[in-house]
């Protein structure tokens, strides 16, 4: 999808240009299946059936307010709902290209959920990019995942002792879990973002992001966690998400 079509089409026809939306959606007769099996639905203030039977209004002004809301961001894309949609709808695949178009735009920002997705970017998503690895024990932090107890700051900090017990190949060349990866390997992972579009969007967080860091008058620096919006997005809670 150009993004210099952005601004010279509805938004419906904006989601139509992404094949997922229309392998996702054909025609939503409003039965509420998915919702009776999504798990997301249980906790938070959110209705998968509402989604698709918003987006085949193709009301614009609807739409926007979906693209800006914190909606899209509570699914878990466990995809139990592709499975029962008696319609062989995909909720799922719809709400993730509603979450690229409002990446793309920049309204994420609008939201809170929306914003955490630079805290994302600049932790899971750095870290595919950097070490090949989403989640690593050198980079999941102790003092951002209190909710591991003291257990993950000392397997952090005997992480090789730890590795060599279990048969690892902690930060060493070769095979095996936690091995290095190559920076041949990186490179390749850096080429499927390119070419997928991937580094455009972590191009688009990035930008709106630091938009918003001005905004608000806090530090934003070019990379990593050591800033004051990072952690703004990192702990910002309303509590107003559950039902
Ligand atoms: S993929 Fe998302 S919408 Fe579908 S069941 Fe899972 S959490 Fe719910
Ligand atoms: S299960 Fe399918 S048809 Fe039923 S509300 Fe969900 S998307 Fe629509």
């Amino acid at each position: 999808m150009g993004k210099q079509n952005l601004s010279m089409t509805g938004y419906y026809d904006l989601l139509m240009q992404d094949v997922r939306f229309r392998e996702g959606l054909t025609a939503c007769m409003n039965c509420g299946v998915c919702t009776a099996i999504c798990p997301a639905a249980e906790f938070y203030k959110y209705d998968p059936r509402q989604i698709c039977n918003l987006v085949q209004t193709r009301d614009d002004n609807k739409i926007e307010e979906l693209l800006k809301s914190d909606t899209i961001w509570y699914c878990g894309q466990c995809m139990s709902c592709k499975t029962r949609c008696p319609r062989g709808n995909v909720p799922a695949l719809i709400i993730s290209v509603l979450r690229k178009v409002s990446q793309e735009l920049g309204y994420f920002t609008q939201s809170e959920k929306g914003r955490q997705q630079f805290a994302i970017k600049r932790t899971v998503g750095d870290n595919i990019i950097n070490t090949g690895y989403c989640v690593h024990v050198d980079h999941v932090n102790p003092k951002l995942h209190p909710e591991q107890g003291p257990v993950w700051k000392w397997y952090v900090e005997n992480a090789e002792e730890v590795a060599d017990r279990l048969g690892a190949n902690y930060n060493k060349e070769g095979g095996g879990a936690l091995r290095k990866i190559s920076q041949k390997n990186l490179d390749e992972v850096k080429k499927i973002f390119d070419v997928t579009g991937g580094s455009e969007l972590y191009g688009d967080i990035e930008k709106f992001s630091k938009e918003v860091a001005d905004k608000f008058k806090m530090s934003f620096e070019k990379e990593g966690i050591n800033n004051e919006y990072f952690f703004h997005t990192y702990i910002e809670n309303s509590n107003n998400h559950q039902k």
